[in-house]
């Protein structure tokens, strides 16, 4: 089969390779749709640990193909999507139901094998069932789940007001559930004018474009005079983390969502945060939340095909790595192994 391969730091090449035999307990998945995400590029880049040669891709939906002798839940023909994030259920952290912190945490396309191939290898306790549901939407499971985690941990209460800084398809997920869980008002801001049109579309109640004449506190302390319940960080750049701390209100909540550099540092007032009752919150991948998501989407709750930028091949991969590491890639790409999309060019003007 033809997979994408991170072979050292910085070098990705497309190689021919034996498809994975399932084991006893593995379910084999034609892959249908993958998306490429921040965390590609951090393992692309050699951070996170990366085990090379690796194959990437932890996003994704497709078709069983085989099962192994011991799978009851599946069998050929099903369409699926999995949780990449796999735990031992024993250790210390498992024990306390803190599965993300599992002490043998595996990652499909982290740790070992994933989805940016013809085919992909799931253990069947990871694997879901996706119904009737797109594999375009299957493959947005995982992030969904990742952000519906980032929320329950956030606590979003009716009336609520909410800040989300970054309009990628991360920030737009926020943006959706936080409508269905009750804010009153979400506000959204990003660099970019393009992606607050589409926040627009899914139903912020204001945007406001940052990096403009007009400083940005100005702006959202115009909106929200008492700043904001909730501020939930989606761009991962420290210097954010550390302005939307200055938006939450008197007893309000920071969700630090974006992912930032290892060895970032940001600067905190400790008396700031014990004078204004402030919470800040982290939020890492998920927990138990893969069927919500998945249920999310089924009932039409979340809108992902505005977030949708570009469908590629594997052998474009590169193409698009590239175009989103330059900053110019049109929301999320997706990766149809199966290949049955249109050259990226023709997707994308002046690529
Ligand atoms: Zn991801
Ligand atoms: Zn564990």
């Amino acid at each position: 089969m033809k997979a994408v391969c991170f072979e050292a730091p910085f070098r990705v090449a497309i190689v021919e390779m034996p498809p994975p035999a399932p084991g006893p307990q593995d379910v084999l998945i034609r892959v249908e749709a993958a998306g490429i995400c921040g965390t590609d590029l951090s393992l692309y880049a050699g951070e996170h640990d990366p085990r090379y040669p690796l194959v990437p891709g932890h996003e994704f939906s497709g078709v069983v193909v085989d099962v192994g002798k011991d799978v009851t839940g599946f069998r050929p023909g099903d369409r699926v999507a999995a949780d990449p994030n796999l735990y031992c259920d024993r250790c210390h952290y498992c024990q306390r139901d803190r599965q993300n912190h599992c002490e043998a945490w595996e990652a499909i396309g982290v740790t070992r094998a994933g989805a940016f191939a013809e085919y992909v290898i799931a253990p069947q306790q990871s694997v879901y069932s996706i119904g009737s549901l797109s594999f375009a939407a299957g493959a947005f499971i995982e992030p969904l789940a990742c952000v519906v985690y980032g929320q329950q941990r956030a606590r979003i209460r009716l009336g609520d007001s909410v800040l989300i800084i970054g309009a990628g398809p991360i920030g737009l997920l926020h943006l959706q559930l936080a409508k269905r869980a009750g804010a009153s008002r979400v506000v959204v801001v990003d660099l970019k004018p393009e992606r607050l049109r589409i926040a627009e579309q899914l139903g912020a109640d204001a945007i406001v474009v940052s990096g403009q004449e007009e400083p940005l506190a100005d702006a959202l302390f115009g909106i929200s005079p008492y700043g904001f319940d909730l501020v939930i960080e989606a761009t991962g750049v420290p210097e954010v983390v550390q302005e939307a701390l200055s938006y939450v209100s008197k007893g309000g909540k920071l969700l630090v969502f974006g992912v930032s550099p290892n060895e970032s540092e940001i600067r905190v007032k400790p008396y700031e945060i014990f004078r204004r009752d402030l919470e800040i919150i982290g939020a890492f991948a998920l927990r138990k939340s893969f069927a919500a998501a998945r249920d999310l989407l089924q009932a039409g709750a979340v809108d992902i095909n505005p977030l949708i930028g570009a469908t590629v091949n594997l052998e474009e991969f590169p193409a698009a790595l590239d175009l989103i590491r330059s900053g110019r890639a049109p929301m999320k790409i997706q990766v149809d192994p199966q290949s049955r999309c249109a050259p990226l060019k023709q997707q994308v003007p002046g690529v």
